[in-house]
């Protein structure tokens, strides 16, 4: 291991204050963590920075250090610290030490404080219509609720839970581990007590001293109208219930709307492609179209093309958010017939006439027949 100075490794002043301390290593150990930087020199970087903070972050070996330098004489010297553990088979990980530095802070929370319950979502399919228009229904969902015999507690009503006398009372049991960057102190959730700090002589009947039941709680929902595919509703505070007296979560309720047989749907508008004849378009029509709404008349003008798009306003689905209505778009297609009488071909063979196209039934191959009908005017 290097020479170098402690405080040099780290960037740090002779008199540089716990946090600053802290603060450096944060930044090297982020630099030069191995599962970061996948460069050769890392590992050995990051041990450095490891060792210089585990000296510098703890008080008296911090003194120590200034007074004595790196001769330790408890520890036989720093460069000692591999202590024979070959590399590979030391029982230490670098995401140990990682999680030990910065995540420190949260595993040391106390079991006892309050904790918001956790969100919870639930699936809900919506037909087309039912998305337009919005519905009241009731769904059930399972989930934990506080024990009502014991409230929470998951103690026999008329006993009360002890403190775990493993942890007393922390849920976390210290563990000190020899690792090839010195010792390193890993907090394990407490196995006597589960990590809730309490144990418990005589557990509630009810949750069997869970202080949680499960439960399928019927909840009603009102899908407003106007909800699309995917979109999401929270019902606040409907999840599962919190710990130690904290909060619920909430639910989520996120929406599938199956496809309709007929209508497209493009944000607020409805979209519908309505099949015409040829006579209608050509001729002119007033035609009933189906909305949402019901039954309206539409108007096709003579000499519609296929393809022509109406718009029906305020045919469509109201906004979800309460910005209007949107419309019905309607869009003329029209079908070539595929069977006819011979009534129509003749009345058809005698409309082409009068466009000026002479229809040839013989078996002349279709190409023939085009070269025909475009050179005609030569
Ligand atoms: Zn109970
Ligand atoms: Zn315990």
């Amino acid at each position: 291991m290097s020479k170098r100075d402690y405080y040099e490794i780290l960037g740090v002043s002779k008199d540089a204050s716990k946090d600053e301390i802290k603060k450096a290593f944060r930044k090297l150990a982020r630099k030069y963590h191995p599962d970061v930087n996948k460069d050769p020199g890392a590992p050995e970087k990051f041990k450095e920075a490891t060792k210089a903070y585990e000296i510098l972050s703890d008080p008296q070996k911090r003194a120590q250090y200034d007074q004595f330098g790196e001769a330790d004489p408890n520890q036989g010297g720093f460069g000692g610290g591999f202590g024979g553990q070959g590399f590979g088979g030391a029982d230490f990980g670098f995401g140990d030490i990682f999680d030990q530095i910065f995540n420190g802070g949260s595993r040391r929370r106390d079991p006892n404080a309050p904790r918001q319950g956790a969100d919870l979502q639930y699936e809900m399919s919506l037909t087309f219509e039912e998305a337009a228009f919005g519905k009241t229904t009731n769904i059930r969902i399972p989930k934990e609720e506080t024990c009502t015999t014991c409230h929470g507690s998951g103690a026999k009503p008329g006993t009360k839970p002890e403190q775990c006398a493993h942890c007393h009372g922390t849920g976390q049991l210290n563990q000190e581990q020899n690792t090839p960057f010195g010792r390193v102190v890993n907090r394990r959730v407490c196995p006597y007590c589960k990590g809730t700090g309490k144990s418990i002589k005589h557990p509630c009947s009810t949750c069997a001293g869970t202080g949680k039941m499960k439960v399928n709680k019927k909840i009603e929902v009102k899908v407003p109208a106007g909800i699309d595919d995917g979109q999401q509703i929270r019902l606040s505070g409907q999840g599962e219930s919190g710990v130690n007296g904290g909060p619920s979560g909430d639910l989520y309720i996120v929406f599938a709307v199956r496809p309709h047989k007929y209508y497209q749907r493009s944000g607020d508008d409805v979209l519908l492609d309505v099949p015409v004849s040829f006579a209608q378009v050509a001729l002119g029509d007033e035609i009933e179209v189906p909305t949402l709404h019901g039954k309206v008349k539409l108007k096709i003008p003579a000499g519609t093309q296929t393809g022509t798009k109406f718009r029906l306003r305020g045919k469509g689905i109201k906004n979800v958010r309460g910005y209007g209505q949107g419309d019905e778009r309607v869009t003329v297609k029209v079908v070539t017939p595929k069977h006819i009488s011979e009534e129509q071909k003749s009345l058809f063979k005698k409309l082409s006439a009068l466009d000026g196209n002479e229809v040839d039934d013989s078996d002349a191959s279709f190409f023939d027949k085009m070269k025909k009908k475009v050179f005609k005017g030569d």
